[in-house]
C-alpha cells in the first residue's frame, strides 16, 4: 500500500524541535544522525520549528536551538535564518496551511467530525471493558477492548448529527482497516494492526492544529524522503502513514518517506535520559568547556560506529562513512566518562594556538584575564599555553591552570586541601625553606636553572624522590597540585613573585 520515496530523488532529511524546555543531549543526536545523512547523500537538511504548543513554547529555547546548532556545526540548508523554497519554517506561521489540509481531508471523507466529549469516550470503554470481563467469567472467547477512541462518529445519521448541533467538535482520521507496516530503516520490518490504532484527533476542539496533523503535513509539503527521528515517535508512525495515503488522495504528495527510529539513549539506572539527569542539558557542555568535536563525536557513538576498533575520527569522516543501515536499534548508554575521554582525544587533535583562541571567551567569563585582555596578560597567555595545551581536558581547565599566573598577588590563595596535604606538613615546610634558599641565590631565572637547582637541594641534598620534593612547592606556588610543569611555572611567574609565594607559604 505504501508508496515510498521515488528511486534517484534527492535526499530530504529535516529535524524538528519543538521549542520546549532546554534542549536535550538526545536532540543533538537526531540532529547530526539527519545532518550525516543529508550530507553523506549531498542531500537537504531542513529545521523546521515545531512551535504549535503556545503555552510551552520559550523564546529562550528557541534561540538555545539555534545557538547550539550553530555551535556544533551541524549547519542547515533550509530554516530559520536561511529560508527556503518550502517556508515558512515555523509551524507557528503556517496555520493556513493546515486549515487548508483539513478542509481538504474532511470533504475527501478521509477525516470526519467527532463530537464526543472525553467523558463519554471514557464511559464507552469502560462498559467494553465491562463486557469483556463479563464475557470471559463466562467462559467465552473474547477480545480485550482497544482503549481510547471508538469511532462513534465515523458514521453519524442525519438524527445524530442534529442532535449534536452546538456541540464542540474535533476532527479525526478515518484509519483504514487492516495492518500497516514499513521497513524501518533502523529496525527491519515493523507493522500494526489498525484495529489498535483509534481514529485520532488533527486539532484541539478550538480548532489548532495538533501535531498529529502539522509534522506530517510538513514533512509532505517539504517532501523530506526521510524520517529519522527517536525511538519514542515510533508508535505515531502507523498513524502517520494512514494519513500519508489520504494525502496522496488529496494532491498533496505522491509519496511516503521511509522512516528510521533512532534508538534510546539511557542515563543512570537503565532509564531513559530524562530533563532530571544534568547529562542530558546539552548546552551545560559548550559552557562547560567540551569542544563540539568531542561532543558531536560522542554523540555519533550512541547508536553508530565507523568501525569496531576505531572511537575517535572527525564529522568529515563520519559524513563519508554514515550509513542509516548501520544504526544499532538497541538502546545506547550515556556514559558521561566516556564522552570526556572522547573529548580530550579530540582536544589533542587542536593546535595550542586554536585551543589558546577558543579558552579566550572561558579565561574572561570565569575572570582569569580582563575583558578586552591586555598586552601583558596576552603575552603571558601565550608564553603559558604550550606548557598547558597538552594537558587541559576541557577549555575550562585552562583558567584552572594559569590561574596562579594572572591572579593578583592580594587574591592568591593555595587550595585547602592540597595545602593541608603538602605544605603544612614538617616536610612540607622543610622542602618550601630548601626551595625559597636554593631558589634565593640563583643568578639566572630559567626553567633550566630552576631544575638544576631545585633538583641540587631537594633530591640529592634533602634525598627526597622528585614526586615528593617538587608537590609542596608545586602548591605554594601555582596553588594546586595540578598545575603546569613546575620549572617553566616558575620561570613564568617570574623571580619576585614566586620567591614571595614560597615564603608566603612558610608562615
Ligand atoms: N516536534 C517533534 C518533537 O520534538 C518532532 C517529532 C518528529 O521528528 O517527527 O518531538
Amino acid at each position: 500500500m505504501v508508496s515510498t520515496v521515488p528511486t534517484g530523488s534527492a535526499v530530504r532529511v529535516r529535524m524538528a524541535p519543538s521549542p520546549t524546555g532546554s534542549p536535550h543531549v538526545g536532540m543533538i543526536r537526531t540532529a547530526l544522525f539527519n545532518w550525516a545523512f543529508a550530507r553523506h547523500h549531498g542531500g537537504t537538511f531542513v529545521f523546521r520549528i515545531e512551535d504549535t504548543d503556545l503555552e510551552r513554547n520559550t523564546q529562550e529555547s528557541l534561540d538555545s536551538i539555534i545557538e547550539l546548532l550553530r555551535w556544533c556545526g551541524l549547519n542547515w540548508d533550509e530554516g530559520p535564518e536561511v529560508g527556503g523554497d518550502y517556508g515558512p519554517y515555523f509551524q507557528s506561521q503556517r496555520s493556513d496551511i493546515y486549515a487548508d489540509t483539513l478542509a481538504k481531508l474532511l470533504d475527501g471523507g478521509h477525516a470526519y467530525r467527532c463530537y464526543c466529549t472525553a467523558t463519554e469516550v471514557d464511559a464507552r470503554f469502560k462498559e467494553r471493558q465491562a463486557a469483556y470481563k463479563a464475557a470471559k467469567a463466562a467462559g467465552e472467547t473474547a477480545i480485550p477492548p482497544v482503549m481510547g477512541y471508538d469511532g462513534f462518529c465515523r458514521s453519524l445519521t442525519d438524527e445524530q448529527l442534529k442532535a449534536f448541533e452546538g456541540r464542540p467538535s474535533v476532527p479525526r482520521l478515518r484509519m483504514p482497516e487492516g495492518t500497516i507496516g514499513w521497513n524501518d530503516l533502523v529496525r527491519g520490518e515493523i507493522s500494526f494492526a489498525t484495529k489498535d490504532v483509534p481514529d485520532y484527533a488533527l486539532t484541539r476542539a478550538n480548532g489548532d492544529p495538533l501535531y498529529t496533523l502539522t509534522n506530517p503535513t510538513d514533512d509532505a509539503l517539504m517532501k523530506i524522503t526521510h524520517v529519522l527521528r527517536g525511538e519514542d515517535l515510533l508508535s505515531s508512525t502507523p498513524r502517520q502513514l494512514a494519513l500519508y495515503e489520504a494525502f496522496k488522495a488529496i494532491g498533496l504528495t505522491d509519496f511516503t518517506p521511509e522512516f528510521g527510529h533512532l534508538p534510546y539513549v539511557m542515563g543512570e539506572g537503565n532509564k531513559k535520559l530524562s530533563k532530571r539527569d544534568p547529562e542530558a542539558h546539552a548546552l551545560a557542555y559548550r559552557d562547560n568547556g567540551y569542544i563540539p568535536e568531542g561532543l558531536l563525536n560522542y554523540l555519533s557513538l550512541l547508536g553508530w560506529s565507523i568501525a569496531a576498533d576505531r572511537d575517535i575520527f572527525s564529522m568529515e569522516e563520519m559524513v563519508e562513512k554514515f550509513d542509516i543501515k548501520d544504526v544499532n536499534p538497541n538502546p545506547a548508554r550515556f556514559d558521561l566518562k566516556k564522552c570526556d575521554a572522547i573529548n580530550t582525544s579530540q582536544m589533542r587533535l587542536l593546535s595550542v594556538e586554536e585551543i589558546t583562541s577558543r579558552a579566550l571567551p572561558f579565561l574572561k567569563r570565569d575572570g582569569v584575564l580582563s575583558d578586552p585582555v591586555t598586552p601583558s596578560e596576552q603575552q603571558l597567555l601565550e608564553l603559558a599555553m604550550p606548557f598547558v595545551a597538552e594537558r587541559v581536558n576541557k577549555l575550562t581547565e585552562v583558567g584552572d591552570m594559569l590561574g596562579f599566573l594572572f591572579v593578583a598577588d592580594a587574591d592568591f590563595a593555595l587550595d585547602v586541601d592540597d595545602r593541608a596535604k603538602l605544605v603544612d606538613t614538617d616536610e612540607g615546610q622543610a622542602v618550601v625553606q630548601a626551595a625559597s634558599d636554593a631558589l634565593m641565590r640563583l643568578q639566572i631565572w630559567s626553567a633550566a636553572e630552576i631544575n638544576d637547582a631545585l633538583q641540587n637541594a631537594l633530591v640529592e641534598e634533602m634525598g627526597l624522590k622528585p614526586r615528593v620534593a617538587f608537590g609542596p612547592v608545586r602548591v605554594a606556588v601555582t596553588g594546586r597540585r595540578i598545575s603546569p610543569p613546575l620549572f617553566e611555572s616558575l620561570e613564568l611567574l617570574g623571580r619576585e613573585r614566586s620567591l614571595a609565594r614560597l615564603q608566603a607559604a612558610l608562615s
